[in-house]
């Protein structure tokens, strides 16, 4: 049996477990990121492997990392929340720990853990998005991991889905994740005049009030309207929905499905893509980076 490392490396935390070829976390560990160092990070990911494999026999390492990793998978170009710029981390770890190294993108890492072993088994087309504080996308298309020619692809929460519109983290106006993830949340219930913020709308949409359920209409309605955009170009057999804000389950998912089905081109026509909710929960980076670290 061969068992690999998959690490998880957030702005706030680094997740690593042991993982086996069915997809299952033997032994996990984890770490707070000294996010604002960059030798610190990668020393700190160095650690929790080393501890790992003295206890495992394991054959190979996956780190999932926030941000954008070059078509090499080997380099972390920049990463928002983190120290890292044009950080060597495959190169750097590997002579730390003496393993193989993959680095991913932490959203392809998660689309990856789900289309593998969750919510997206058994589908070879689909499009996984990440609805947190923004909005982090990964394509599975004809089976395999696209990462487009420089490793960049698969950003759909910078789609602008309105000119002039909210200013993003990315430096434009408009992109989609301003208006469907959970920061779009926020802004619609304080809008509503609401105070509450995070898990206690999601609470106050499940008691049934009113005020969070029109904001959680608004939010979904753009995020179904962005995948049947993601549709008419892809042509998924199936979207997987995963991210803090998928926690809400069906309050979410009926508008969005209600407006991707109202909304997507040709809708007559074809037939419509399942739209499921992630299975893996926070463990999707971690379980995908350690079978990309096995099957490559
Ligand atoms: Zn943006």
């Amino acid at each position: 049996m061969s068992l690999t490392i998959g690490v998880d490396v957030g702005g706030t935390k680094v997740a690593a477990g042991v993982v086996d070829e069915e997809g299952r976390i033997l032994e996990r560990i984890g770490r707070l990121t000294p996010a604002r160092d960059q030798v610190k990070t990668a020393e700190t990911i160095c650690e929790v492997i080393v501890e790992l494999a003295g206890r495992h026999d394991v054959a190979a390492v996956g780190l999932g990392a926030a941000g954008f990793v070059d078509e090499s998978r080997a380099t972390v170009r920049f990463a928002p929340n983190l120290a890292w710029r044009e950080e060597p981390l495959k190169r750097r770890v590997e002579d730390m720990v003496g393993l193989p190294v993959v680095v991913e993108n932490d959203a392809n890492a998660g689309a990856w853990g789900e289309a593998r072993f969750g919510a997206g088994r058994g589908e070879e087309n689909l499009v996984c998005v990440t609805i947190g504080t923004g909005i982090g996308g990964g394509l599975i298309l004809g089976g395999r991991l696209y990462r487009g020619r420089w490793g960049m692809g698969g950003e759909v929460g910078h789609f602008r889905v309105v000119p002039d519109g909210r200013l993003c983290g990315c430096g434009n106006r408009g992109c989609w994740e301003r208006y469907a993830s959970g920061s779009a949340l926020g802004l619609e219930a304080k809008a509503l005049g609401m105070t509450e913020s995070g898990a206690q709308i999601t609470e106050a949409a499940a008691a049934g009030r009113r005020d969070a359920l029109t904001a959680f209409g608004v939010v979904g309605s753009w995020i179904g309207q962005g995948l049947a955009d993601l549709a008419a170009l892809l042509d998924p057999g199936c979207f997987v929905i995963g991210g803090g804000v998928s926690a809400a389950g069906d309050i979410l998912l009926l508008p969005v499905r209600e407006a991707f089905a109202t909304r997507l081109t040709g809708r007559a026509h074809r037939t419509l893509a399942e739209i499921r909710l992630a299975e893996l929960g926070p463990d999707a980076g971690l379980v995908g980076a350690a079978d990309l670290a096995r099957s490559g």
